[in-house]
Formats: structure tokens, sequence, C-alpha cells
């Protein structure tokens, strides 16, 4: 039996390399009972089919087949090619459904809501076939799912005063005023607020969050209210407030590993924070920007290695709000997915995972790199900002004004507490960032099959707001 198990895995691994693929082979695995040769044939299913796998940013049905593809590589215009039609990946997943047993049914269209970029398609095409009840049942699974993956949440930038100078920062140059906290009890009241209107999450960041003065008091109100919390911090973290977080239980901390840190005595305080959450079963993420396509990935992949890590997020910098820190020409993008793909390379001999913690564009990925970032999620989950009314990512300021994320130059003139909530408060930029994930990055983009619905949107969404940074 475990033979079986075994020569089935070593199977679905190589389908993946076979041209052309053999699809019904994997739907077979995916609807069977073993759990692990399911979850198997999903990845396969999502680097082979980066239409499947990435998700729609907005509503566009025009065929495949009409695109030119110039500049665009070919195995990205062959992987595409037949969506929509019959029996592309679609088809056959409900085909496979029409013939279950339906004990499995309920289970298997679970696995399906995982295929973000096919949900509509799924759906219209169970409809199509004459199955209303299972399109219907289908749709409560995507829901269920989404509720899961993101529930109502805000991040609040207590302050964004950070003790770093990081010139590609977010935080660079930032307003005076901006750099002033939240009054203590006016923080207690916005958490209140966001609770009483559904948010669930609360995502701390800054500057640096654990610079606030009254962050200990913070936590301690988040467990009263039963929030759940992730926070981004540059590790430099005094060790009182380092119990307070472990003791709040955080889902998970992002710590930033700065050039500044790095080339510094600051990085013992690092290592001791990185090894004490680790120690204390906190989920750490090693966060790293590459700034010049000749960086070096090797310190950060030692570094997770050595902290117990396994987890990198790594983005090249983007211009901040201000556009004062430094982001990088677009001529350079092939060179920084060459240092992506000799990140992947370094941190996959250690076991240690790479996620993209902003878009970056799949064609200047090598191949096999590129179905290793749509299938880990990377190229949909980089930038979620659109998500529930465009209010996902939204991040209050210390004056209580927002923004749709850290990286939009859009900012609201009213402190949020005077919209009925957040769906509500995000209507005031919904226009302006639709407008800017609609806009190509690169001349391509209009001939790849990747653009229409927003599949890829190749890079964090503050480059269409920078005068020059389109290339045509
Ligand atoms: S536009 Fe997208 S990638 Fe850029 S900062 Fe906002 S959420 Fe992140
Ligand atoms: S949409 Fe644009 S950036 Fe993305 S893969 Fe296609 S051509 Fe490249």
């Amino acid at each position: 039996m475990m033979m079986d198990a075994l020569a089935a895995s070593m199977k679905i691994r190589k389908a993946v390399e076979l041209n052309p693929a053999p699809t019904g082979e994997l739907v077979d695995f995916l609807s069977g009972a073993d759990e692990a040769l399911a979850n198997e044939a999903f990845r396969a299913l999502l680097r082979l089919n980066p239409l499947a796998a990435l998700q729609e940013r907005w509503t566009n049905d025009s065929p495949v087949t009409g695109l030119r593809g110039e500049g665009v590589p070919d195995w990205i215009m062959e992987s595409c090619g037949g969506w929509g039609e019959d029996g592309d990946l679609t088809d056959l997943l409900v085909a496979k459904l029409g013939r279950m047993d339906q004990s499995r049914v309920n289970g298997f269209l679970e696995r399906l809501a995982g295929f973000d970029g096919a949900k509509r398609e799924l759906y219209k095409r169970l409809r199509r076939k004459g199955r209303p009840g299972l399109a219907g049942k289908f749709a409560r699974a995507v829901s269920a799912r989404s509720g899961r993956q993101y529930p109502g949440q805000i991040s609040i930038s207590p302050t964004m005063f950070c003790q770093l100078h990081c010139e590609y920062c977010v935080s660079a140059g930032i307003d005076e005023e901006l750099s002033s906290e939240i009054p203590l009890d006016t923080m207690f009241d916005l958490l209140g607020w966001a609770r009483e209107r559904g948010v669930r999450r609360i995502g701390f960041t800054g500057g640096e969050p654990t610079t606030y003065s009254g962050f200990t008091s913070v936590l301690e109100k988040i467990g009263e209210l039963g929030l759940e919390f992730f926070m981004a911090t540059n590790g430099l973290i005094p060790a009182e407030k380092m119990e307070a977080i472990i003791n709040a239980r955080p889902l998970c901390v992002t710590m930033h590993l700065t050039p500044e840190v790095m080339e510094s005595g600051s990085i013992r305080a690092f290592t001791h924070n990185a090894r004490r959450f680790r120690e204390a079963g906190v989920y750490v993420i090693l966060r790293c920007n590459f700034t010049s396509a000749d960086d070096d990935p090797a310190p950060f992949v030692r570094f997770a290695h050595e902290a117990g890590i396994h987890e990198i997020r790594v983005a090249v910098p983007v211009p901040n709000e201000n556009r004062v820190n430094t982001f990088i020409p677009q001529g350079s993008l092939s060179d920084f997915g060459l240092l992506l793909s000799g990140l992947v390379d370094m941190a996959a001999a250690k076991r240690v995972a790479v996620m993209l913690s902003k878009p970056f564009p799949i064609c200047k990925l090598p191949e096999d790199k590129a179905r290793y970032f749509i299938a880990n999620g990377s190229m949909s989950n980089s930038c979620p900002v659109h998500l529930a009314g465009f209010s996902n990512n939204l991040i209050v300021y210390s004056d209580l004004t927002f923004s749709p994320c850290l990286g939009l130059n859009v900012r609201s003139e009213k402190d949020i507490r005077q919209f009925r909530g957040t769906r509500q408060a995000a209507r005031v930029f919904k226009g302006r960032v639709k407008s800017f994930i609609r806009k190509p990055l690169l001349a391509e983009c209009g001939g790849c099959p990747l653009y229409p619905g927003g599949r890829c949107i190749g890079a964090c969404l503050s480059y269409r707001d920078a005068p020059g940074a389109k290339v045509s």
C-alpha cells in the first residue's frame, strides 16, 4: 500500500513535466480518497494551469485565443490555450463530479473552491450542464473558504515612527503628523468600532508598531475584544514587549530583515528575538526586500535556516506614497527575476519556502519559478487590495485617516469612524484603485492571456501612479 502511494506521488510529480500534461489523471487523483495524493495533484494542477490558479480581479470573458502574445513567453500562451472550451480543466472537473459517488461530492467541491482562477468558470459550467443545485453548493463552498481566508480585517499603523531609515520603505519621508501616535483611548475606541462592524482580524504595521507607547495595553485590549492579530516588525523589540506579543498569541509575526540591521550590531537583538518567537511557537515569516539585482539572497536563507524559520517573503521595492523611496527601473525586471529564482533555489535546499509579498511580472521570471509562485499562491495573494469591496488591506493611520493599503497614495480626509463600516469607508477610493488595477504595467500586457481579468497585475499598484513608471 505504501509503495502504491509512493509510486502515485512520483507519477504526479513527473506529470508536471510531460507535454501534453495528463490532466485527466491528475483530476482522478484530485478526486481520490487519499488526502496527501489529492493535495499533490491539486498543486500540480495549479502549476500547470495559470488561469485556474490565478484569481480574477475583474470579470473578463474575452476569448484567450484572440490575444497576440507578442513579447509574452511561449509557455504562458501555451498554458492558457483552450481555456473556456470543452475539454479544458473546468470541463474535466465538472465531468468528474457527474460520475462521483454522492458521499464524496461535498469534499470534492471544497477542493475545487481552491482553484481561485476557475471559480467563476466552474460555477457557469455547472449551471450550463443543468446542475444548478451543485452550482449553488459550490458557490457556498467558495464563500465559506473566502470567509476563512479573508475574514473582516483592518491594519493599523499606531505610529509611522521607526528606529531605522531604510530608503525603500513606505515610511521614508513620511509626514511629521503621521509619526505622532494614536492616543491610547482613541486606539481603544477604534478597536471597538472595528469589532462592532464585523472586523475579526487586526494587522499592526508602521513605522515600527512596537515603538508605540501603548502597544502592550493594545494587545490586552485585542484579547478582551476577542480579536485575532498579526504584525510586521523590524525585529528590534524590547524584552517586555516580546513577552507581551507571545502571550497575546499572534497569528504570525513578519520580521523584516533590513540591510541596516544586517550590517550593524542590531542583528544580535533581531536574531535573539526571532529565536525567542520560534521557541514560543509563534509562526515567524522572514521578510526581505531586494533593492538591487546584485543583492545576495544567501544571508537571508542562512538566517531563516539558522533561526528555524520556514517561510521567506520577498519583495522588490515600490515607490511609496510620498514617492521619495527608491524603486527599480522597469528595464531591470528580468534581472530581478533571476535574483528571485536564485533565492528560491537556495531556500529549497534548506527546506524554506519563498512567497512574494508584492506582485512581480510573471513573464519576467524563469518558467519553473513562475510556476512555483503561481502554485504557492504568491501571484494571487500578494495583492489582495481589491477583496471585500476594496477594504481587505485597509490601513488606518495615527490620525485615523485611512488608505487602501500601505503602498498607495490614496488617502481619505475623514476619520474612519465616521463611516458605517469598512466597506463603506473603502468606497472613498474604490474607483481610483480599480483604475490602477486595470492599467497594464508593460506594453506586452495587452496581448497576454494573464492580463484580462487582472490575473497578473505585474507589480504593486503604486507603480501605476508614478510618472514614467509604465514602459510602453
Ligand atoms: S497595491 Fe497591492 S501590492 Fe501594493 S502595497 Fe497595496 S496591497 Fe500591497
Ligand atoms: S500580464 Fe503583463 S506583466 Fe503579467 S505576465 Fe502578462 S505581460 Fe507579463
